[in-house]
C-alpha cells in the first residue's frame, strides 16, 4: 500500500513538474529556467539609450557576462550604433515592441505590427530574429497570445523583479538579487538606471561566488549556454 502510494506521488510529481510545464513552455514561453541548474539570466528592458548603455556593457564585458536586452524597436533604430555594440559584445537582443505601447489594449493586427516592426529593425542591422517577446509591463491577454502565435513568438517574462525603475538605491537592488535568485531565475532590470549599473558588479561577483553562471534567455531556453 505504502509503496503504491509512493509511486503515485512520484508519478504525479513528474507529471505536475515536467509534463504541463514543458508543454506550456512550447506553447507560451518562459518565465524561469530549470530549477536544478545554477544558471540565471540578467534582462535589461527599454533600451537602447544614448547614454548609460556603455556603462552596463563595460561591466558585463569586464566579467565576460552575457545578458538579454529587451529592446524597443524605435530606440534600436535611433541608436543603431549602440544596438550594434550590444550585438558585437555577444549580448542577446529580444523584442520589447516597436513603441512600448499598452499592448493589451491594442488589436491583434496592431500587436503583430508592433512585434514585426521591432524585428524588422533588428534584422535590418543584421541581428538574428529573436524568439522572445516581452510585452510592456509584462501584461498579456488572449489577443497578445493570438498575435504571438501568428508571429511565432514566445513570451520572455521574468521571475525576479528588482523594481529598479522605482529609483531604489544600488544596495537594495543587490540584496533583492543576492537573496532572491535561485537556479533558473530570470531577473528584470532596466537600462538608463545609474543605481542598476552600480549594483551590477556585486551582483555578478556574489552570484558567481555561489557557483552560478550568467546565460542569455535563449541559452536558458535551450538548456545551457550555446
Ligand atoms: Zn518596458
Amino acid at each position: 500500500m505504502l509503496r503504491r502510494l509512493m509511486l503515485l506521488t512520484l508519478a504525479s510529481f513528474i507529471f505536475i513538474e515536467w509534463g504541463p510545464l514543458s508543454w506550456e513552455r512550447e506553447k507560451f514561453g518562459i518565465a524561469a529556467g530549470d530549477p536544478f541548474v545554477k544558471e540565471i539570466v540578467l534582462t535589461f528592458d527599454d533600451g537602447p539609450r544614448e547614454t548609460g548603455m556603455q556603462e552596463i556593457l563595460a561591466v558585463l564585458d569586464s566579467y565576460d557576462v552575457k545578458a538579454t536586452f529587451f529592446v524597443v524597436g524605435k530606440f534600436a533604430d535611433r541608436f543603431s550604433n549602440v544596438t550594434l555594440m550590444l550585438k558585437n559584445s555577444g549580448q542577446e537582443l529580444a523584442n520589447h515592441t516597436f513603441t512600448h505601447p499598452r499592448l493589451y489594449e491594442d488589436y491583434t493586427e496592431h500587436i503583430m505590427l508592433q512585434i514585426k516592426r521591432c524585428d524588422d529593425v533588428l534584422e535590418g542591422l543584421g541581428i538574428r530574429r529573436t524568439r522572445f517577446l516581452r510585452p510592456p509591463g509584462g501584461h498579456f491577454n488572449m489577443k497578445i497570445f493570438n498575435a504571438m502565435r501568428r508571429m511565432n513568438s514566445k513570451l520572455g517574462l521574468w521571475s525576479l523583479n528588482t523594481a529598479d525603475y522605482t529609483g531604489r538605491p544600488a544596495f537594495e537592488i543587490e540584496n533583492i538579487v543576492l537573496w532572491g535568485a535561485r537556479p533558473g531565475t530570470i531577473i528584470l532590470m532596466h537600462t538608463g538606471m545609474s543605481e542598476t549599473v552600480k549594483a551590477l558588479p556585486k551582483i555578478i561577483e556574489g552570484m558567481k561566488k555561489r557557483g552560478y553562471e550568467f546565460v542569455r534567455l535563449e541559452d536558458l531556453w535551450n538548456g545551457g549556454r550555446t
